[in-house]
């Protein structure tokens, strides 16, 4: 039977919906808001308990088909699966039925490697079938930009401008981006990150440029959100005794991008028992779980888990549309959630520094694990979520933690915490003795504009 195509509408409802491509090549949705699935399929019980033989790459593909169906070619797919998650996806023990979910053994050693790999082959897919072509501009504050710059490398029909505030990355984040070359440019720009979002935006506004086509490829898009949802499943199939048994999941939140991934497993019948929403001091959303009054923080905190710094998450638009409201971009609950609902999924958990640091410890010291500052806000998400629960909570229910980077992309804080030098994985080894290619702009539209139209035309 062919099912009808799955079509996405925009949160702020305002615009038609489409198709999963033209939601994809789009980015943001014409009326400001961000795409959303208007349905779902369902992974069945029978289906879900032929996981646990499957390499990630077949399951991967199995939930993505399910979800995008007949608008891609299911061999092609296949394919895309395979060269995209070509890593491990180790899953560590630390204590009973406590595990870690180690997503960094990517290419950029970031769990943005899931998505950003996924979304950019999907995107050159579409763009070959009509020989069109596309310009990526992004602005990062370093991790978003190499997972980015990694996943669009080497592709035909799309070329990458990468905007990075000069002072603001580390070496080996700028490295990560300035080592590849070809079809991908990469910006210093004298100023600080908000100024290359700020930059961005002119661009995408710029009438001057709509002989472009641009995208944004930031992690409000939905080819980004989609294959966030396969790890989920991976994890569970590994791990639990049988389909009947429901999971927790420790999710270190920024932007709500993960965490959209995993209410989308759930609803496509992922046994989820609840996710522990973890956060750093940058705690807006913990706050309206709790208060039901939704404030913004601005500007965020400077916390050590610096990915996870945002306040005033992109995705929560989604999240509340999931619930059945609506947010607009700038925040303002336009109709509630059902935050009963809310609350009976989703447990929420504010981390600071110190604790961060102090569970950094105690997880090396105890179980000889290492994990740097996000995975630990994770971890430290289970340890509160156990403390809070201890008397109705069975000794045996599944907890997945979720480690978003490798320990090594924070070697001064680790140093600091555990006197000690994590070892290197081999996807970073080497970057230092690569020679660096990039242009520096001073902080001006104009500059910007200029160079696009040089390079792009
Ligand atoms: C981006 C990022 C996060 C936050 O993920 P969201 O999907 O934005 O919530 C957490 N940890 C690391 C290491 C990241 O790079």
């Amino acid at each position: 039977m062919r099912r009808k195509p799955i079509r996405y509408y925009s949160t702020n409802l305002k615009s038609p919906e489409v198709g999963f491509s033209e939601a994809l090549l789009r980015g943001l949705a014409p009326d400001g808001g961000l795409y959303l699935p208007a349905s779902l399929p369902l992974i069945s019980p029978r289906e879900l308990a032929s996981f646990p033989c499957k390499e990630y790459h077949e399951i991967a593909y199995r939930i993505l088909h399910k979800i995008i169906g007949n608008e891609i070619d299911k061999e092609e797919l296949s394919r895309l699966c395979a060269e995209a998650y070509n890593f491990d996806v180790p899953l560590e023990k630390v204590y009973d039925r406590k595990y870690i979910m180690r997503l960094d053994q990517g290419p950029t050693a970031s769990f943005k490697d899931f998505a950003a790999r996924m979304m950019s082959r999907l995107m050159q897919y579409y763009l070959s079938l009509n020989n069109q072509h596309l310009t990526v501009l992004t602005a990062t504050s370093g991790d978003t930009g190499s997972a980015v710059a990694n996943a669009f490398y080497g592709l035909k029909n799309i070329r990458a401008i990468i905007l990075f505030p000069a002072n603001e990355v580390t070496l080996m984040q700028r490295k990560q981006m300035t080592t590849l070359q070809n079809n991908i440019n990469v910006i210093a720009i004298d100023g600080k990150f908000d100024d290359c979002q700020r930059l961005v935006k002119m661009a995408f506004l710029d009438h001057a440029l709509s002989g472009i086509p641009l995208t944004s490829a930031n992690s409000i898009n939905i080819g980004r959100l989609l294959p966030q949802s396969v790890y989920y499943f991976y994890a569970y199939s590994k791990l639990a005794a049988n389909v009947d048994e429901k999971a927790i999941f420790s999710v270190p939140s920024g932007n709500f991008g993960n965490l959209m991934g995993g209410l989308i497993a759930k609803k496509i019948g992922l046994p989820v028992k609840q996710f522990i929403i973890s956060t750093n001091a940058n705690n807006e959303v913990p706050e309206f779980l709790n208060t039901g009054s939704y404030k913004i923080i601005d500007p965020s905190k400077n916390c050590i888990s610096s990915a996870m710094n945002v306040g005033h998450p992109s995705n929560l638009a989604r999240i509340i549309a999931f619930y059945g409201g609506v947010m607009d971009e700038s925040g303002s609950i336009i109709k509630p959630p059902d935050l009963n609902q809310m609350r009976e999924d989703l447990f929420a958990v504010s981390v600071t520094d110190e604790e961060t640091r102090n569970t950094i410890d105690d997880v090396y010291k105890k179980y000889n694990l290492l994990l740097e500052p996000h995975g630990a806000i994770a971890w430290k998400g289970i340890k509160e979520y156990s403390r809070i629960n201890k008397n109705t909570m069975p000794g045996k229910l599944l907890c997945i933690s979720l480690e978003t980077a490798h320990p090594a992309k924070f070697p001064e804080e680790l140093r600091q915490i555990l006197n000690i030098e994590p070892p290197m994985p081999v996807s970073l080894a080497g970057l230092e003795q690569k020679p660096e290619h990039y242009f520096s702009l001073e902080n001006s539209y104009g500059l910007l504009k200029d160079f696009i139209l040089k390079y792009y035309k």
